[in-house]
């Protein structure tokens, strides 16, 4: 694999992924064409070196599809992602399985991803044996540096999967993650089954964890506090497209995007001083297997105006570290609340 100079650790080009859904009887004998989920529609970002990047969305936004298709467990239908420049669908032996070790993937249910038969320490010893991390009499030490690392108790490693708390259930996923001294992870809706309390410090641990290692994070998550608390940048995911991507800050205090204006609206508890109770984002999700002409959002969208049902609107150049795709802050306007403030 190329050593990389750049910054950008892992792009993602215009990333494309559909799903065939399976055809009935009779839109075979009529010879209809089949139907696809389109699950991915044109995907482009950039996650630098040691950063954390969120991505948010409704359930069905496609942003699981995308952490799949950016540690390979998808390919890709169109488009690639590159990991220091290499597209990784071009990995073959010894490249794929480094790519396989430096990017580590977090699931939400440790537990089907846990083999139950397994104690702790059998299960993180796999992993360094696997990947040939440390020579076999130093592997008990790693074992302990490991629970350390995640802080459950070194007995932790005599026990089984169901001896453990969903919690600590996830720290141990994260300790075998860690296992192998990945350069990245990737954490699809890491704790959405947790409690909240229990969220909060598997999060902060995921945090300092980032810090220490100096890992870069893909945060997949639809909790808009979570993602604000960990995340460096923030990119917002609609019917498969990103629709606006940016630092977190300025992305939650100026949206440029309506449906992360709706967004932040849905989540009142955010900033009660700056709550605005127009629900910006009215009536249901489109079906991804019929998309809308023109903007994604136009079904929904309470700015939309005639432009916006032909053209779908691109990420916007202007403004390169805080970009959106709408036709309405493509015009210039630095934010949607400046753009209220001079209609
Ligand atoms: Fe709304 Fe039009 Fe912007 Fe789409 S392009 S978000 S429909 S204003």
């Amino acid at each position: 694999m190329n050593a990389a100079l750049s910054q950008t650790l892992i792009a993602a080009e215009e990333v494309s992924k559909e799903f065939l859904i399976p055809q009935g009887m009779w839109r075979r004998l009529t010879g209809q064409p089949r139907l696809a989920v389109h699950a991915l529609n044109g995907v482009s970002f950039q996650i630098n070196r040691g950063e954390t990047l969120g991505i948010v969305g409704e359930s069905g936004c496609g942003k699981s599809t995308l952490a799949r298709c950016l540690v390979r467990l998808f390919d890709c239908d169109d488009g690639r992602v590159r990991f220091e420049g290499q597209d990784i669908a071009d990995l073959k032996g010894a490249d794929r399985r480094a790519f396989n070790r430096r990017v580590q993937m977090i699931f939400q249910d440790p537990y089907s991803s846990l083999n139950p038969r397994m104690r702790v320490r059998e299960i993180l010893g796999e992993a360094l044996s696997v990947h040939k991390m440390r020579p076999r009499a130093q592997i008990p030490a790693r074992i302990a540096e490991l629970l350390d690392l995640v802080r459950l108790p070194s007995d932790a490693a005599d026990k089984f999967p169901h001896e453990f708390s969903g919690g600590q259930r996830q720290r141990i996923g994260i300790a075998r993650a860690l296992a192998v001294e990945p350069d990245v992870l990737v954490a699809d809706e890491l704790v959405s089954a947790l409690d909240v309390s229990v969220q909060a410090q598997v999060v902060n641990l995921l945090l300092q964890l980032q810090e220490k290692l100096h890992l870069t994070v893909v945060f997949v998550a639809h909790d808009l506090r979570l993602v604000r608390h960990i995340s460096h940048r923030v990119a917002v995911m609609y019917l498969g497209k990103i629709v606006e991507i940016g630092p977190t800050e300025g992305l939650f205090s100026s949206p440029r995007h309506p449906y992360t204006k709706a967004l932040l609206d849905a989540a009142p508890e955010l900033d009660p001083t700056k709550r605005n109770r127009t629900v910006a984002a009215r009536g249901e999700l489109p079906s991804p297997i019929n998309l809308p002409t023109g903007c994604l959002f136009n079904t929904r969208c309470p700015r939309a105006f005639d432009r916006c049902f032909v053209e779908r609107p691109l990420l916007s150049d202007r403004t390169p570290a805080h970009r959106a795709a709408c036709h309405l802050t493509d015009f210039g306007a630095p934010s949607l609340q400046n753009l209220e403030a001079i209609s």
